[in-house]
């Protein structure tokens, strides 16, 4: 790739070409990767006086560059040194950011025209540039800030100015191909996972263990998730909003410890789970090891499993694909996806990626003081997007709305005779599950019939 250039049109151009002598700009411009040329408008001014601002028409504060100067030092360079892609600084263009940087740095020849005062006589806009870019949804006094952050953001894309290709690559915000086996075609970004240097501990502060222990594998894979994380945390509108396709079977398990407890409240939980599930066009599977099943609860005795390992082999022998198992609830080991979008993303993004899949909901149901029983048990060791979780989750989902950590910690809470303070166990886990479902439904794919048809 040869060199690129920028020209920047200022009335301040020494500022910016001081600027640009250090770092790694300075470096690329030493070695010809990208240079950068500086024009200042008074130099084009007419009169005597070199002015190069004016009275607004219509009155009011403030001045207004002149046409005349800019028009002339746009044409000048262009004479000089071939034209360029011409580009106004201004609040009022959109917003410049990565994609546009992404475009910018394949462009030979750019301009950058930067307004001081009020900003340039408006016929400039329309008549003498290509596009405007704006840095943000604030004022500065001059274009000379937002030509300066265009020069890093787009010359560190160009091949050679960074030292390592690849860090421009794993940046936040560089566009990545999610599309998965069975979802449209589909791009997303990524905010990137935290950096951490020497010293291991700094007044008492570590760093993550995980990085320390120089297993390549565990460092990819923690990365990942905390770029997810991250991602779900703080800017979700960098993320693919992903549907549950409209024929993916849906299921809810409730899933009991080991032994005979209470039946009478086992009955009334999965009666509420049934009606839940119904509600939501899933079925409930009953989980319980050991156990029994519990009679007349609205579940034929078929739906029972001793474990979710049998569970996971009958539907896969039903719908021909191996379930998704998710933890209800927050679960130490997974990666927990807060609300719908964030869970589908999550299952897009790890193993096969097959949304289509049957999707199954694990609810542990035992009062026993820790909602993700199940979920905790059996994921001893490494948990991230791409990882699978040993015993088969995945990961756990916790709904948006309404507050699905009260509803967690009221059905995990072992009901007392005098406590009326938070949800009881029965409702509290009926109510999880409902609002969960729901969250899922309202993602079902709006146009199924496309879908299928992409899938064949
Ligand atoms: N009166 C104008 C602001 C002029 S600021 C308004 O209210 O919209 C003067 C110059 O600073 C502008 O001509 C533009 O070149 C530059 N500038 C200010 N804010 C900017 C931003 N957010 N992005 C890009 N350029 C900006």
């Amino acid at each position: 790739m040869s060199g690129q250039t920028f020209e920047v049109f200022s009335l301040f151009p020494d500022a910016v070409a001081g600027f640009l002598r250090g770092g790694l700009v300075g470096k690329a411009l030493a070695r010809e990767l990208v240079s950068v040329h500086c024009t200042d408008y008074r130099e084009f001014a007419t009169d005597r006086y070199r002015t190069v601002d004016d009275a607004p028409y219509g009155g009011g504060p403030g001045m207004v560059m002149k046409i005349e100067p800019v028009v002339a030092a746009l044409e000048h360079v262009t004479r000089l040194r071939g034209p360029m892609h011409r580009i106004l600084l201004t609040p009022a263009g959109p917003r410049f950011d990565q994609r546009v940087a992404e475009r910018l740095a394949a462009v030979p020849r750019i301009g950058l025209l930067c307004g001081r005062y009020e900003g340039i006589d408006d016929r400039v806009r329309e008549h003498f540039v290509d596009e405007c870019l704006s840095l943000g949804d604030f004022v500065l006094n001059g274009g000379e800030v937002a030509a300066l952050a265009i020069i890093e953001a787009v010359a560190r894309l160009r091949e050679g100015v960074l030292g390592n290709p690849e860090s421009a690559a794993r940046d936040s915000f560089s566009l990545q191909d999610m599309s998965s086996p069975t979802g449209s075609k589909e791009q997303g970004a990524w905010l990137e996972h935290p950096h951490f240097t020497r010293p291991p501990e700094f007044r008492g502060l570590g760093v993550p263990e995980v990085l320390l222990a120089g297993d390549h594998a565990d460092v990819a894979r923690w990365r990942r998730e905390q770029a997810w994380r991250r991602t779900w945390a703080l800017r979700p509108d960098l993320r693919p909003q992903r549907a549950l396709p409209d024929d993916a079977p849906l299921y809810l398990v409730a899933h009991f410890a080991a032994g005979e407890k209470d039946m009478s409240e086992r009955t009334a939980l999965i009666a509420a789970l049934a009606a839940a599930a119904g509600e939501a066009g899933a079925e409930l599977r009953v989980v319980s090891p050991g156990g029994r099943p519990p009679e007349g609860a609205g579940v034929a005795r078929a739906a029972h499993f001793r474990s979710l390992k049998d569970l996971a082999r009958e539907l896969r022998r039903r719908h021909g694909a191996a379930p998704r198992l998710v933890a209800l609830g927050p679960a130490s080991d997974l990666p927990l996806a807060r609300g719908a979008a964030p869970l589908l993303d999550l299952l897009a993004a790890s193993g096969a990626g097959d949304l289509s899949a049957p999707l199954v909901l694990v609810l542990a149901c035992e009062a026993t003081g820790d909602l993700a029983r199940p979920a905790a048990n059996a994921s001893q060791g490494r948990s991230g997007p791409s990882s699978t979780a040993p015993g088969g989750l995945e990961a756990a989902f916790s709904p948006v709305s309404p507050r699905p950590s009260r509803l967690a910690s009221g059905l995990a809470e072992t009901p007392s005779m005098n406590d009326s303070s938070g949800p009881q166990p029965v409702q509290a886990a009926a109510l999880l599950a409902a609002v969960a479902l729901a969250e899922l439904k309202s993602r079902r794919s709006t146009h199924p019939s496309e879908l299928r048809h992409e899938q064949q």
